[in-house]
């Protein structure tokens, strides 16, 4: 089973520029390369690297880190070439289609940059890297991270991401291991904190007080203000001028904005309920929400603009730079299910809010239930992945 284990590295002033002078170096290469490859008809690592090695080696890169260079342009090509055949960017001819093929891949300053043993080794014991960079190689950085998973650095193969993200480095590294974390103990079906994901309330967690969830976790201001934007968004686009177009594209901005920083301060609660409890994390995939629920049009618009994508890659991301695991299960019918008897039936939520068990008769909040069957889910999802543990038979199935 391949993981990444999230290390936070503890550079020292002067080792934090010499990485940062790093990794921008390697993205202006990288743009470099990603022009060359615009024009050119092979595409391919080696083809690619005959063109344009020399001119990264004269930029100061190094011969491994060129060669990673070269490969991560050719593998954004390959993914973009992927996603073009798979259609979605439209069919060939449309204005997505045109505009993404019309121009070269475009790396930020601060992407990640895959670096491989001969340029990053790790010293485990020490809880140090040591890696190459534009100022010759720094040794000695120190790393950050769970006991566990420093147990799981020992099985760690190929190439780690070094990734800048909110002003710090971490590195990515790529582990293949049997042995999933130690953390939860593997009776406890408490073990885990289940996140349901909705419109009307944005995230439920198991260790909400049901009670409380509409004024912790109510998706009504969000919903509201969603509105109004739909509202003006669409009265701009009637208009159509320059500067109607202009102000829709700022009011886009705005809201993406407004959109990842709900998204923050949910994702921020949950990990931290989560670090709380010690649990790991049991998040749905994104397949069910669209599936789940039956929508009214006006609601399936707001379910689709809003960033849930965005929200579960932040709740993974900052479990597992919290040192705790995360299952991704699929939520089918957990919200249809009693987390009581098992009992499966879509009559048994009546409305929007109410779950009303019509076997056994459990009543409570629908959400609350589902975030429960989801925590069950992680359970046995992460017990399946345990080669020797038996699976327990269960009315939902994990994937
Ligand atoms: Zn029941």
């Amino acid at each position: 089973m391949k993981r990444i284990v999230v290390v936070k590295l503890a550079p020292s002033p002067g080792q934090y520029a010499a990485l940062k002078a790093t990794l921008d170096l390697c993205n202006a290469g990288a743009n470099m390369v990603a022009r060359f490859a615009h024009s050119a008809t092979d595409r391919r690592p080696f083809a690619l690297q005959k063109q344009v090695y020399g001119h990264l080696k004269a930029s100061g890169l190094s011969a491994q880190p060129a060669i990673r260079v070269i490969k991560k342009v050719a593998d954004a090509y390959a993914t973009r070439q992927a996603n073009l055949t798979n259609g979605n960017y439209g069919p060939p001819g449309s204005k997505r289609y045109v505009a993404v093929t019309g121009k070269a891949i475009r790396f930020r300053q601060d992407a990640g940059q895959p670096f491989d043993d001969r340029c990053l080794s790790w010293q485990i014991d020490q809880s140090t890297v040591s890696i190459w960079t534009t100022a010759g190689r720094l040794r000695g950085i120190g790393f950050v991270c769970a006991p566990w998973q420093l147990k799981q650095l020992a099985d760690r193969k190929g190439e780690s991401d070094l990734i800048l993200r909110n002003g710090q480095f971490y590195l990515h590294a790529t582990v293949d291991t049997d042995t999933p974390p130690p953390l939860i103990p593997a009776d406890d079906p408490t073990g885990w904190l289940g996140v349901d994901l909705g419109i009307v309330n944005l995230a439920v967690t198991t260790a909400d007080d049901p009670a409380d969830l509409d004024a912790r976790w109510s998706g009504g201001a969000v919903t509201a203000r969603r509105k109004r934007h739909q509202a003006l968004r669409s009265a701009l686009q009637r208009v159509g001028t320059k500067s109607a177009k202009r102000k829709l594209k700022a009011r886009r901005r705005k809201e993406t904005r407004y959109a990842t920083d709900i998204n923050h301060q949910l994702s921020k609660t949950v990990v931290a309920q989560a670090q709380r409890t010690g649990q790991g994390v049991a998040i749905e995939d994104l397949s069910g929400i669209r599936d789940r629920v039956r929508l009214a049009k006006d609601q399936r618009q707001q379910l689709h603009s809003w960033a849930f994508a965005q929200l579960r890659d932040q709740i993974t991301y900052k479990a597992q730079a919290a040192g705790l695991p995360v299952q991704v299960i699929n939520p089918c019918n957990t919200s249809r299910t009693c987390h009581r008897c098992g009992y499966f039936d879509p009559a048994n939520r009546p409305s929007q809010a109410l779950f009303r068990c019509r076997d056994c008769g459990w009543t409570g909040h629908a959400d609350h239930n589902a975030a429960i069957n989801i925590a069950a889910l992680g359970h046995h999802s992460y017990r399946a992945a345990q080669s020797t543990a038996p699976k327990a038979a269960t009315p939902l199935t994990a994937s």
